[in-house]
C-alpha cells in the first residue's frame, strides 16, 4: 500500500506538467444510474484504492450529510492515472450530484472539467434530470461521451434476447443525440455520440466489466459474449477479460478534449473579456507561463487545513507565497499550500500549472465562483448558471 502510494504521487507529479496527458473529466447521470459506483470502480480499477474495497466503501460519498441522506451532495474532487498504449494519462474526476435540488454543484463542477461521461440506466433510458446534466454540459462547452450502465439487468431482469440486446442499446443512444442536436445543433456535428467511433461504452459498474466498439476488437469480447456470461452469471470472468476501467477511461483519454484543446473552444463560451489581450491570450492556450487565473469551483472544509478551494487553473502557475488578487475584494490573499489530488486525498506539491484541477489554502476571501488572479483588474467568468428547467434558455 504504502509503495503503491509512493510510485503513484511520483507518476501524478510527472504527468501534472504535460496537459496532453490529462484529461479533466465529470461523470453525469439521473439518480440511481450508477455514478457513484461507477467513480467507486474506475478508482479502484486503476489501483486508487483497493479493488475489494470498491462498491462497500462509496468512496465519493464522504460527507456525513450526504451519507444521512444517501444521495452525493458535493462535487468532490479524485484523480487517478490510466495507461493507454504505453503513455500514463492524469485523469481528474469531479464528482456531480444527481439529486435535481443540486443542480447549481453540477454546473459548477461542470465549469472545471473539459469532458461529460452522462451515465444512462440501459433500463430505464434517459430520465429529465439526463436532460439538464447533459444540457450543462453542453452550455459550457463540456464534450460528452456516453456510459450506458447496467447492461446485466437487461440481460437477467428484462430477459431480452440476443438480438434484441443492440437494438435496446441502439435507441438509448438515438435518444440522447436526439437531445445533443436539439441543444446544441452546431456541436452536433462532431459531438453525436457513435458506438462505431468508440465514444459510447455498454457495461455495468456493479460488476465491473464494460465493452466499447473499440475494446471488442481488441479483447474478443463482444455482446454475444457479454449476453452469454451475464445468463451464466459469470460476471467475475467478464470483467476480467474486459474490465470497466480499461474500456471506459480508454474512450476518455480518445474522445475526450486535452485542457489545451477545450480551453480554446470553451473559452470563447464560459469568458467575455478581450481574447486578444495578454491575459486572453493566456486563457486561450493554457499558458503556464504568465498570468494566473484560478477559478474557484468549490470550498471544502478541512479539519486540519481549514478552507481549501478547488478549481480549475486556466492560466498560469500556482506556487505557494503568491500574492493572488480575488475578484471582487480590493486585497491580495498569501497562497498557503497548492495540492492536486492522488486517489481522494489531496497530495501537497510545489506548484502546480495550468490545465489542472487545484485545491489551494490562503484564499481565504474566495466564494464559489470567484477567480484568483495575479491581476487586479480581471474580467471575471461568465456567472455560473443553474438550468434545472428542461427547455431551452438563453446561450
Ligand atoms: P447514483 O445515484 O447515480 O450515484 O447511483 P448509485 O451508484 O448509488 O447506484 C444506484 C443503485 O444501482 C445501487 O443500488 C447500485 O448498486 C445499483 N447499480 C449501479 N450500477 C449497477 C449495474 O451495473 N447493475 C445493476 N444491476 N445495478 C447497479
Amino acid at each position: 500500500m504504502a509503495t503503491r502510494g509512493k510510485k503513484m504521487v511520483e507518476r501524478v507529479k510527472f504527468l501534472m506538467d504535460k496537459p496532453d496527458r490529462i484529461r479533466n473529466i465529470g461523470i453525469c447521470a439521473h439518480i440511481d444510474h450508477g455514478k457513484t459506483t461507477l467513480s467507486d470502480n474506475l478508482l479502484a480499477g486503476s489501483g486508487m484504492i483497493s479493488m475489494d474495497l470498491a462498491g462497500k466503501q462509496l468512496f465519493m460519498d464522504f460527507d456525513e450529510e450526504e451519507q444521512a441522506r444517501g444521495i452525493t451532495i458535493n462535487a468532490a474532487n479524485v484523480s487517478m492515472v490510466h495507461e493507454v498504449g504505453g503513455e500514463e494519462y492524469l485523469i481528474n474526476l469531479i464528482d456531480t450530484p444527481g439529486h435535481v435540488d443540486f443542480g447549481g454543484d453540477v454546473t459548477r463542477a461542470m465549469r472545471a472539467v473539459d469532458g461529460a461521461v452522462v451515465v444512462v440506466d440501459a433500463v430505464e433510458g434517459t430520465m429529465p434530470q439526463t436532460e439538464t446534466v447533459l444540457r450543462q454540459a453542453l452550455r459550457e462547452n463540456v464534450k460528452p461521451i456516453l456510459f450506458i450502465n447496467k447492461v446485466d439487468r437487461l440481460i437477467n431482469e428484462l430477459k431480452i434476447d440476443k438480438k434484441e440486446m443492440p437494438i435496446r442499446l441502439g435507441k438509448v443512444i438515438d435518444h440522447v443525440n436526439k437531445l445533443v442536436k436539439g441543444m446544441a445543433p452546431k456541436q452536433y456535428e462532431t459531438w453525436k455520440l457513435d458506438a462505431a467511433q468508440g465514444t459510447v461504452v455498454f457495461g455495468s459498474a456493479l460488476y465491473k466489466w464494460a465493452v466499447s466498439i473499440p475494446s471488442m476488437k481488441r479483447t474478443g469480447v463482444g455482446f454475444n459474449e457479454v449476453y452469454d456470461y451475464c445468463k451464466e452469471g459469470n460476471m467475475k470472468e467478464l470483467s476480467t477479460k474486459s474490465p470497466l476501467h480499461s474500456a471506459l477511461l480508454d474512450a476518455v483519454v480518445h474522445h475526450l478534449p486535452t485542457p489545451v484543446e477545450a480551453q480554446k473552444v470553451r473559452i470563447p463560451v464560459i469568458w467575455k473579456g478581450d481574447k486578444e489581450s495578454p491575459v486572453g491570450k493566456d486563457l486561450m492556450t493554457c499558458n503556464p507561463n504568465n498570468n494566473i487565473v484560478f477559478m474557484v469551483t468549490k470550498i471544502l472544509t478541512d479539519p486540519h487545513a481549514g478552507e481549501v478551494a478547488v478549481g480549475r487553473l486556466f492560466a498560469g502557475t500556482l506556487e505557494r507565497g503568491q500574492e493572488l488578487f480575488v475578484t471582487g475584494t480590493a486585497n491580495t490573499n498569501r497562497v498557503q499550500s497548492v495540492a492536486v489530488s492522488m486517489g481522494a486525498e489531496r497530495m501537497e506539491v510545489e506548484k502546480i500549472p495550468s490545465g489542472n484541477i487545484a485545491a489551494v489554502t490562503g484564499l481565504r476571501d474566495a466564494i464559489v465562483g470567484s477567480t484568483g488572479s495575479t491581476l487586479r483588474e480581471m474580467t471575471p467568468f461568465e456567472a455560473i448558471k443553474h438550468v434545472s428547467e428542461p427547455v431551452m434558455t438563453v446561450a
